[in-house]
């Protein structure tokens, strides 16, 4: 493997995370302040992240507490604490009626945080020697005599390890290593199963101060809102204690199926605010007047996972984060599902049993554990989107909604010890572990 080490290793196992997103360098951060000896491989100069805000739930800040990083997070966040995050769902028409105001319970603490800022908070303690920019990886292949994996980069060079894991987003190269394995399978494209939605977000920042001066009389800068409407809803959640507000208003196209193919690139467009305005054209006064506020939208296409992986292992080889379960954004929950993912990774990567001869059933015990989670978690997305956008199985109305709405956030609390417990039994059983 590449580079000199820095920090001391207990491990013997060598570990090659390929991706420094917030899921690859959360689980590489883990992995070494666990004693493992791994390698951070991102395609990027730097780490950075495009994008605005990313909402952490309850999952989330266990994650983060349980790697004792919750502090950083915290201090480069504009809270001096995790907090309630209630969401308040209202008509995206007329004089937006309130639809229904989710309960929170006080262990409901939540993070909204800045992309930038959240890998400003990790990034230091990533281990500068094991850290290498500037390598895309662009295919993988396993050693002949299947002792090693091995990575290969665009620049042309390769790098070994016992495992690599792959947290290379949505247009992941190693997930597309990890399906081929499946018995059968042809490979339709080179980002195997990253599919365009056919939906687009809309995103931007407005001053609160602005919606004040424009008329918007829906209090924006306390709660989340979730503006629904046909086809089309718009989430809104403050920033910056309250001064800034984002902007993500989500416009789907249901005249056709679910597509499974990626769209090509760009998907990310700029657009005119008259260009959102005519798509809300029919919607009420304050959807109108903060969306007349957007300055130099830009639009996302949103891709995910599709269909579902029937593996997040093959061999030596996983994925972890949007590389295994990308999903609509409609639950807030993409970025926990990473985190939950990098933590059980990093449990059993540094449990003293673990060792490059039985890795391979380490890696299909995280799948047994992870996938039916982070599956059901998409789906539950792509449930949540259509209540949102009127074609929950209660129908669009105000009535409807209000049926199907309550527990679409019966997600947060999953018991991530029972999983590595459970996972520890299993290789027990199979006597991977001893
Ligand atoms: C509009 C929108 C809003 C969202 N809001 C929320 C929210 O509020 N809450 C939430 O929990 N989640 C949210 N999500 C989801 C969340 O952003 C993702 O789940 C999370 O960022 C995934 O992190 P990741 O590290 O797996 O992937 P990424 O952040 O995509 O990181 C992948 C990394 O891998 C690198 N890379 C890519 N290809 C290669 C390669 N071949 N070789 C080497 N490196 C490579 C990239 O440069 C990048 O650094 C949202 C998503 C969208 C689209």
């Amino acid at each position: 493997m590449n580079g000199a080490s820095a920090t001391p290793t207990k491990k013997d196992l060598r570990v090659a995370v390929v991706g420094g997103g917030i899921c690859g360098l959360i689980c590489a951060v883990g992995l070494t302040k666990a004693g493992v000896n791994v390698h951070l491989y991102e395609a990027a100069p730097k780490f950075g992240e495009v994008g605005a805000g990313v909402g952490l739930g309850p999952n989330a800040i266990h994650v983060l507490k349980e790697l004792e990083l919750l502090d950083k997070v915290v201090a480069k966040s504009d809270l001096p604490k995790p907090e309630i995050r209630p969401c308040h769902f209202v008509s995206g028409y007329g004089d937006h009626e309130v639809i229904y105001d989710y309960p929170v319970k006080p262990e409901d603490v939540g993070l909204g945080i800045h992309r930038v800022a959240f890998l400003d908070a990790i990034a230091p303690m990533a281990d500068p020697a094991r850290t290498h920019f500037n390598k895309r990886c662009v295919s993988l292949s396993e050693s002949s005599d299947g002792s090693e994996v091995v990575i290969h980069f665009a620049d042309g060079t390769t790098a070994s390890a016992d495992i690599a894991l792959g947290a290379d987003g949505v247009r992941s190269v190693v997930r597309t290593y990890v399906v081929e394995g499946v018995e059968g399978y042809t490979s339709p494209g080179r980002f195997v199963h990253a599919s365009f939605t056919n939906s687009l977000v809309y995103r931007g920042l407005v001053p609160t101060a602005k919606l004040v001066e424009v008329g918007v009389r829906t209090v924006m800068n306390k709660t989340v809102v979730s503006w629904n409407g046909l086809d089309k809803h718009i989430v809104t959640f403050p920033i910056k204690g309250g001064t800034i507000i984002n902007i993500a208003a989500f416009v789907t196209d249901r005249s056709k199926p679910p597509s499974l193919e990626p769209l090509p690139q760009p998907w990310v467009t700029q657009h005119s605010t008259e260009e959102v305005l005519s798509e809300f054209a029919d919607w009420g006064p304050d959807v109108r007047a903060f969306l007349g506020c957007l300055e130099n939208p830009s639009a996302w296409a949103v891709h995910s996972v599709n269909p579902l992986l029937d593996s997040y292992s093959r061999g030596r080889v996983a994925v972890l984060g949007d590389a295994a379960h990308a999903m609509l954004p409609h639950l807030g929950a993409g970025a926990g599902q990473s985190l939950e993912d990098a933590l059980l990774l990093i449990r059993l990567l540094s449990h003293s049993e673990t060792k490059s001869t039985n890795v391979e059933l380490v890696l299909q015990a995280y799948d047994m554990m992870r996938r039916p989670r982070g599956n059901h978690i998409l789906e539950s997305s792509i449930k949540s989107g259509l209540i949102y956008e009127g074609h929950g199985p209660s129908g669009g109305s105000i009535q409807g909604q209000q049926k199907d709405l309550p527990g679409i956030w019966n997600i947060w609390y999953h018991d991530q010890s029972a999983d590595f417990a459970n996972a520890v039994r299993w290789l027990l059983e199979k006597k991977a572990f001893t």
